[in-house]
């Protein structure tokens, strides 16, 4: 006999985990199904581990420069075990967390392979047992896997993807990452302060090639400074692997020494036919086809996060579990803008924006003036030693207002989010004291120059 729920969310990784807290907080009966761990890529093997990992190593950079701040360390080294350690210890605390949460909003909580056998028929395997779920609504959350090279498939001991990059028993002396996007270029930095001689090898001729073309000079200068090695324009072309270090290939005939190879050329949505097939779901390339309401092709059935492959990013699959979550549950919601989902790069120095970017407002003929604030004028930043760093407000003409906003400095991904108040109308920014010295004062040199004497006309 089925056990029947008004919503069955399948995947607990922050997409997940947010519909199902939703749906439950609208009054509906929850079960959220998972078959690994509490809080999916994010929490196990992608955002929070990676902030781990990177928190240590700016911590040890910041140590090793200690002393243009009147502070003499004669030796900061990294203790790996314990890095590894702390990445663990928080992982599992917070596990235990998520689980608390949901108890305490009433979301039944069940660990299994769910498999959906039909609209509103899900199956939970789970050591050899199987449990019939009934279900009003299904959201489908499942995430992504990180994409392989035929060329050079992974093996998870030279050729590694990100999952196994963050738990390495030792740090390697020599890496080559292949694919310099936002993955690459935040474990080029965590390595390249614990030690390892970082090669990144990208195919297009910047790094971050999503982000302005300032944003990759100023990020690959200091990329420099920091040891790091970056071949753009340039291609993978294979890896031997019977010596060691391995052989890492280039298009043109060179070659780079490598203990390990990072392949992190991006994710692809976790489409399993075995889990969604039964639906004969429209697609969107390797993604599940969804519409602003976030709801498939099969009505009553909704998708968010990775699966969808819009963002790939965790705070767009919450974003998009609020939208699917309340409209499961009865609600008329639609996902509006993706670019006013902030991208963050948590790299030395960091980087972020959102709304729209120079490039983008300039291809589609945009009257614009760009406003900059640079670090190196601001009293805080000399205060704390960090002093390379740019803020961009991006003015429409026609409109008077902000459409976009990019940075690159320490902290910029913890301003990114007040920087998307600031899009639209001047009427908030007239109003806003910004306190001095901080860094956010920046952001204020920005959009003074962006906005120039309109600022203050009423
Ligand atoms: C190294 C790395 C660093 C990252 N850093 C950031 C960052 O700093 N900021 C950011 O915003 N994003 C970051 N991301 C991306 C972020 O992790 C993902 O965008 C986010 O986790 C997607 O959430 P999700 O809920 O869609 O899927 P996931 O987090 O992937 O969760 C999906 C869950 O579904 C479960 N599942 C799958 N199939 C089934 C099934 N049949 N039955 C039951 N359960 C199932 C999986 O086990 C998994 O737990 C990073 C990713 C990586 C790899």
């Amino acid at each position: 006999m089925a056990e029947r729920f008004d919503v069955v969310v399948i995947g607990a990784g922050p997409g997940g985990f947010r519909a199902a807290r939703r749906c439950a907080q609208r009054g509906a009966s929850t079960v959220l199904v998972e078959k690994e761990f509490p809080g999916g890529t994010c929490l196990n093997w992608g955002c929070i581990p990676s902030k781990t990992l990177l928190a240590s190593a700016h911590l040890l950079h910041r140590a090793r420069h200690a002393g243009d701040m009147g502070i003499d360390i004669p030796s900061a080294t990294p203790n790996w075990a314990k890095i590894q350690q702390r990445r663990e210890a928080i992982i599992t605390g917070t596990r235990k967390g998520m689980v608390g949460t949901l108890k305490n909003h009433g979301v039944t909580y069940i660990e299994g392979r769910a498999v959906v056998t039909a609209p509103g028929r899900v199956s939970v395997q789970s050591n050899g047992q199987s449990r019939d779920l009934e279900a009003g609504k299904i959201i489908l959350a499942m995430g992504s896997d990180s994409i392989q090279i035929p060329t050079i498939p992974f093996d998870g001991q030279v050729v590694i993807s990100s999952k196994e990059a963050l738990s390495l028993p030792e740090i390697p002396k020599s890496m080559v990452i292949v694919g310099g996007g936002v993955i690459g270029c935040e474990m080029a930095c965590a390595y390249a302060a614990f030690g390892t001689k970082i090669t990144i090898v990208e195919a297009l001729d910047r790094l971050l090639p999503m982000e302005d073309a300032w944003v990759s000079r100023l990020v690959e200068r200091e990329f420099k400074g920091l040891g790091i090695e970056a071949m753009t324009g340039r291609k993978v072309m294979g890896v031997d692997k019977s010596v060691s270090p391995a052989r890492v290939s280039l298009d043109g005939g060179q070659t780079v020494e490598a203990q390990k190879v990072l392949v992190a050329v991006g994710r692809r949505a976790r489409v399993d036919k075995d889990v969604v097939g039964a639906l004969g779901l429209e697609m969107n390339g390797p993604a599940i086809k969804v519409n602003k309401k976030l709801e498939t092709s099969i009505p009553g059935v909704y998708a968010l996060g990775d699966i969808v492959g819009t963002t790939y990013l965790a705070h767009g699959a919450t974003a998009e579990a609020e939208i699917a979550a309340a409209n499961a549950t009865g609600g008329n919601e639609e996902m509006l803008d993706y670019s006013m989902v902030p991208r963050v790069v948590f790299t030395f120095p960091e980087v972020a924006s959102v709304g729209k970017s120079e490039e983008k407002c300039q291809a589609a003929g945009m009257d614009i003036t760009i406003g900059k604030g640079f670090y190196r004028a601001n009293g805080r930043c000399h205060a704390e030693n960090l002093t390379n760093g740019q803020f961009h407000a991006v003015r429409d003409n026609a409109m008077n207002e902000i459409v976009g906003i990019s940075m690159v400095g320490d902290m910029a991904t913890e301003f990114v989010a007040f920087a998307r108040t600031l899009l639209g109308t001047c009427e908030p920014i007239r109003n806003i004291t910004f306190p001095h010295p901080t860094i956010s004062e920046t952001i204020e040199d920005a959009l003074h120059e962006a906005l120039g004497g309109l600022l203050f006309e009423q």
